[in-house]
């Protein structure tokens, strides 16, 4: 992954849940390219969410605030 990728993308459950899914979704594929390895990496529900609480929020939880599962209905 190039450097201007989070530096939270090793450790991070999202990013492993979407690494290990592969081409399963487009859609949370998308959110790795626009979030954690693009232009609205500072806007990521996960990065403001430790900022606000001093704590990630659940694993479950994707960039956008939402929970990825429902993602992969659709
Ligand atoms: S979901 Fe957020 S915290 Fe996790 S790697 Fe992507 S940008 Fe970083």
């Amino acid at each position: 992954m190039s450097s201007r990728c989070c530096d939270k993308l090793s450790k991070c459950p999202f990013f492993i849940a979407v690494k290990n899914l592969g081409e399963e979704s487009d859609v949370l594929n998308e959110y790795v390219a626009v979030y954690c390895c693009g232009p609205f990496k500072e806007k990521c529900f996960r990065l403001t969410h430790m900022d606000r609480f001093g704590e990630p929020p659940g694993d479950n939880i994707s960039p956008s605030g939402l929970d990825y599962r429902d993602y992969l209905h659709i």
